[in-house]
């Protein structure tokens, strides 16, 4: 059945009543001819023929898609009708045909009421409700913007709504502009904003909105002119709007089809309109800003280790398809925690950007590179092969070999240690390769430091057995399966006993005994080496009380300590409660320190030197002539002793060059009022060589071996007659 309009003959009340209604009613075809209409739509819009004529806003294509569109489905509209005085009125309208598929010459009448103000009002608050949602819901800022357009569009038919973006360089680009054509915008993108820039681009120069009434007319579209009105765009109203920094992000802009002022609706919505794009603009800044934090680094502003593990596993998957190689890299910078622990955090952190700017520049734009916490920066090269990788890890160390320039602070010289791990011969995934690259790395560091290593498999293996000693090591020191032995250190010229060292001894019920040399450095990697030499620092001091008490001739202890310790724990502190607590006079108590420690120029080991110094400590620096050629520490450092190494004592009747050197280490010593010790010294021959260049006392298996505290005793009774 077909929609008629009410013919003459009809009932006159019928026509009448619909005179008389409120709403006004139109029947049109399929094309959008009018057939006829009701009073109350003629009193507003007189005798328009077509459906375009009263309503500008919507192109013939548009109502013929909707006019066409089966009953049932057609739903309400806001659109403009233009009045017979040429004003715009905010309407709502509702289609009405019959039928599922409606016959060809069928007709549809339209009912069309005015929008009040507080319908208006009800329109524009779901509007932002449902903008709200989208940005409530992190939507994507285009995505939101695209909504809020069309929801404008939609509510306004008569206008096209535009959301454009401006960026720190103050140019535009389209955020969204879904009724625009994209050749238009794709026109708009990049155009710098300024004093005389179409609406938009002025309204963000002057920050405060422009109405353009005329686009043909208005000066300010002098430049853009040609183009607007290509388009079709005869008006342009436009707002910026600003972000939380108050520099304008954006600009909410309406265009017309047709030259003409704005009217209040469109007023009230753009009010509304750009306060919805304030806060979706703000929330975006926030998403970012939140992202930047989840992704990068804020000290060296370099990807964290997320955003690295993303971009490896990316990576990795190119690889793994394209069958080409990937690099990773680990750089770890050597004794940074020195540095941190000693010119504090704010330095630590300005080391670390300084770092992160001069390996940046090392690498390719398709590399990565980050800091992937602490000390610890990470490089992936994609496509990269063994040889590339170690050219590269060359080139970064090479960057960090000048000195850093520190506000307030002496010229610092930095190095790192590089572990490398290739894929796929070192790992199929990201976790194996870092797992061996940072093996690689610790093996760099072992071999040195500032240096690259590749991973071996090999490596893997010590590391098992690394990790083997450092189980068995924590269980002999939590059951109580270590002991001392002490060896004496006696005076050359009488002969008589000075002291004793005190040495570590591990039993391992399956491995036998294990020799310092072999655990003490895995004690140092894993950190239990501080609670190894307190240990020995207190067993050795409740050795030497008893020995006191028991009235045993012994004057000293020494007590070996690992600079790792210096670093770590308040070493003074410690010694002075154990001297307190076993009635030790300071005196009694020489450390053991090598060199590595004294030229590790460190605020905090030197003020615990200075404070064992000032108790009566005596520091002794231990295999003296195996590290460094400098000796300015010497003058520097509270020293009291020097050991001169076992390795320049062994071939001393033979080797010219090793008797220069104790007699040099002796003249340094004398000079400086240092006592020297040689240790090591086996044979008669090495003895007497050690008097004739003057050395003050000796330590070796010639005299005692490193024995337990009651064979000591024993030795000690034997030798109380004995001449040396
Ligand atoms: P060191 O402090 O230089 O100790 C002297 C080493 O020389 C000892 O080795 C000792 O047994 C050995 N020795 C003594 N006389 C002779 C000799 O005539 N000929 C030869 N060839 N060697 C002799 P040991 O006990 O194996 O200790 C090795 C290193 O382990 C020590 O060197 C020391 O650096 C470290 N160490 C030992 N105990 C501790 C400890 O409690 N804490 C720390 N941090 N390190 C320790
Ligand atoms: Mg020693
Ligand atoms: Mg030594």
């Amino acid at each position: 059945m077909a929609v008629k309009p009410p013919s003459a003959s009809a009932n006159p009340l019928l026509i009448q009543a619909l005179d008389d209604a409120e709403l006004g009613l139109v029947w049109v075809d399929a094309q959008g001819r009018l057939q006829h209409s009701n009073k109350r739509f003629a009193g507003w819009a007189g005798m328009p023929a077509t459906l375009d004529q009263c309503f500008p806003g919507l192109h013939t294509g548009a109502w013929s898609a909707l006019l066409s569109r089966p009953a049932g489905q057609a739903q309400s509209l806001h659109l403009g009708l233009k009045t017979a005085d040429g004003e715009l009125l905010s309407t709502e309208l509702r289609f009405h045909s019959l039928g599922e598929s409606p016959a060809a010459d069928a007709l549809t009448v339209l009912s069309i009421s005015p929008l009040g103000d507080a319908q208006l009002r009800s329109a524009i608050d779901l509007l932002q409700r449902d903008v709200l949602e989208a940005v409530a819901l992190s939507r994507p800022l285009q995505v939101v913007m695209d909504l809020l357009c069309r929801r404008v569009e939609s509510l306004a038919p008569d206008v096209i709504c535009t959301v454009l973006a401006v960026d720190e360089q103050g140019r535009v680009h389209p955020l969204a502009a879904p009724s625009l054509p994209a050749s238009f915008s794709a026109a708009l993108d990049g155009v710098p904003i300024g004093p005389k820039a179409g609406s938009c681009g002025t309204a963000a120069w002057r920050r405060e909105p422009v109405e353009v009434a005329d686009i043909a007319r208005d000066p300010l579209w002098e430049d853009y002119r040609v183009l607007a009105l290509a388009y079709g765009l005869a008006a342009c109203w436009s707002t910026p709007i600003l972000r939380a920094d108050q520099r304008v992000g954006a600009t909410f802009a309406l265009y017309y089809r047709e030259p003409r002022p704005v009217v209040p609706f469109h007023r009230g919505m753009v009010e509304a309109c750009a306060q919805l794009c304030q806060v979706a603009l703000r929330n975006d800044e926030h998403l970012r800003q939140i992202e930047r934090l989840a992704y990068y680094d804020n000290v060296t502003g370099l990807a964290n280790r997320r955003l690295f593990a993303d971009r490896a596993r990316h990576d990795l998957l190119i690889s793994s398809r394209q069958g080409s190689p990937t690099a990773l890299l680990l750089l770890d910078v050597d004794r940074f925690k020195t540095i941190n622990d000693s010119l504090g955090h704010a330095v630590g952190d300005e080391v670390l950007r300084q770092l992160a700017q001069r390996l940046g520049p090392c690498l390719r734009d398709s590399d990565t590179l980050a800091r992937l916490g602490g000390d610890e920066f990470g490089v992936i090269l994609q496509g990269s092969t063994a040889a590339d990788a170690m050219h590269a890890a060359d080139k970064l160390l090479a960057a960090l070999q000048p000195p850093l320039d520190l506000p307030g602070q002496a010229p610092l010289s930095l190095s790192a240690s590089i572990g490398i791990a290739n894929f796929p011969e070192d790992g199929g995934d990201l976790e194996s390769l870092l797992k061996n690259a940072e093996i690689a790395m610790y093996e760099a560091k072992r071999a040195g430091r500032n240096c690259a290593r590749f991973f071996l498999h090999a490596m893997n293996e010590a590391l098992g057995e690394r990790l083997q000693m450092e189980a068995a090591l924590r269980q002999a020191l939590s059951q109580g399966c270590l002991q001392l032995h002490y060896q004496p250190k006696l005076r050359l010229a009488d002969g008589r006993t000075m002291g004793c060292e005190a040495l570590l001894r591990w039993r391992h019920p399956e491995w036998g005994p294990v020799a310092p040399d072999r655990f003490i450095g895995v004690a140092e990697e894993c950190g239990l080496i501080n609670a190894l030499d307190a240990w020995v620092l207190e067993q050795a001091c409740a050795q030497l009380a008893r020995w006191q008490q028991a009235g045993v001739a012994l004057p000293e202890v020494a007590v070996n300590v690992s600079p790792l310790r210096f670093y770590q724990d308040d070493v003074a502190a410690h010694v002075g409660q154990l001297l307190q607590q076993h009635g030790l006079r300071a005196e009694q108590l020489t450390l053991e320190v090598t060199e590595r420690l004294m030229l590790d120029d460190n605020a905090r080991t030197r003020g615990q030197m200075q404070r064992l110094h000032e108790m009566g400590v005596r520091i002794s620096v231990d295999d003296f002539g195996t590290g460094y050629s400098s000796l300015g520490y010497l003058k520097r450092l509270p020293v009291s002793e020097l050991k001169l190494d076992k390795s320049f004592v062994r071939d001393l009747e033979t080797d010219p060059d090793d008797r220069a050197l104790a007699t040099a280490v002796i003249g340094i010593g004398r000079a400086l009022g240092l006592t020297v010790v040689a240790e090591g010294v086996e044979t008669a021959a090495q003895q007497q060589v050690l008097e004739q260049v003057g050395c003050d006392m000796v330590q070796g298996w010639r005299f005692g071996h490193p024995m337990p505290a009651e064979a000591l005793e024993e030795w000690l009774r034997q030798r109380s007659t004995q001449a040396v």
